[in-house]
């Protein structure tokens, strides 16, 4: 059979098509469970993510890769309740295939040191942001990590975040990060917190949304005018146009001085992660009620989950607020689960209390 030119025309825009196949349509199994740790550290980020393995290496997907975001405040592995709950979940051999401190702020890179010290790291990410004397301790550990007999590779500040190869089946992208352009973005810790890096994954049909500290107003400032990174994540049409998110990772532990509306609006997470503690900050408490009332106001049906899980009503201090409020993500690139504990126990997110 003779085929019209205009089929034929078709069948090599198919075929085509099927080569140049984007990465995040790699069709993924039902039971390729992506997991995301976002671990109780007390006042802090610490997070672990691993990807589904399936058994073949070599082929370019599903490898269970281990990639960290932060780490929380405790660098001695006594303390250090992220190193802990990795020991206690992953194999021994287990190899990161990327640690990334957002910003070198005391509540989210010395965790790290647990991963470094006790597991092989191949990739090192960060923004490039200097901050004295222990962040610089830090790198030396980072510099002399080895991974296969090799040094780590060290991708340091926004145009050398690349693009990760975590496996085909998942999409990470840098939406934000330092080195910025300090005008307009505050000065001292909110400079710092405006430069952390933003990052987006995307795994199938969901998508998870992690912002480090990066601000989006001073406190005293009305919620409907962004500033700082949220602004200049709204203002740019690609990024603006990849920060809705089935998942948030709150920025700056739900502090009054992040989530505007409009950053709101454009996210428009199902879930919404905080990670906080007992820590006082001028008397107040991360997360602010405010900050969360917004998103509850937005979408009455969010879910929230919080690694400070129940810890005012337990009397928890600073010292004692990593008590196992963990919560687990999972997604198979169809639908997303959310796993949260209570001092170790199960607990359910029924409404959307702020
Ligand atoms: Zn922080």
């Amino acid at each position: 059979m003779r085929l019209a030119p205009a089929a034929l025309l078709l069948l090599l825009a198919t075929a085509s098509a099927a080569q140049t196949l984007p990465r995040d349509t790699v069709a993924i199994p039902d039971t390729a469970w992506l997991e995301i740790h976002i671990v109780d550290v007390g006042q802090g980020d610490a997070i672990w993510i691993r990807t589904w393995d399936d058994g073949v290496p070599g082929n370019g997907r599903f490898d269970g890769r281990n990639i960290t975001i932060d780490g929380g405040p405790n660098g001695s592995d006594g303390s250090n309740s992220f190193l802990k709950y990795i020991r206690e979940r992953a194999r021994p051999d287990t190899r990161f295939d990327a640690v990334i401190v957002s910003h070198p702020h005391d509540d989210h890179y010395p965790g790290a040191l647990g991963v470094l010290r006790h597991y092989e790291v191949c990739n090192y990410y960060d923004g490039d942001t200097p901050n004295g004397s222990r962040f610089n301790q830090f790198l030396g550990t980072v510099r002399a990590e080895r991974c296969n007999g090799q040094p780590i590779q060290l991708h340091r500040g926004r145009a050398n975040f690349g693009t990760p190869d975590w496996g085909s089946e998942l999409r990470a992208e840098l939406l934000w990060g330092a080195p910025i352009d300090p005008t307009g973005m505050g000065s001292g810790g909110t400079l710092i917190n405006n430069g952390s890096l933003v990052i987006k994954l995307t795994y199938g049909t969901q998508s998870f949304l992690f912002m480090g500290d990066a601000e989006g107003k001073e406190r005293d400032d009305p919620p409907g005018t962004p500033r700082y990174a949220e602004a200049r994540l709204l203002s740019d049409s690609v990024t603006e146009s990849r920060l809705k998110s089935t998942v948030l990772k709150i920025a700056h532990h739900g502090s009054e001085t992040s989530s505007t509306l409009p950053f709101i609006r454009a996210v428009d997470p199902e879930f919404l992660v905080v990670s906080s503690g007992r820590e006082a900050y001028s008397g107040t408490f991360l997360p602010d009620r405010s900050t969360l009332q917004r998103y509850c106001t937005h979408n009455p049906q969010i879910r929230i989950y919080r690694t400070d899980q129940n810890d005012a009503a337990e009397g928890r201090s600073a010292a004692t607020d990593n008590d196992g409020d963990h919560i687990v993500i999972r997604t198979n690139g169809k639908r997303t689960e959310i796993r949260a504990l209570s001092a170790d126990q199960p607990w359910m997110a029924s409404a959307c209390i702020p």
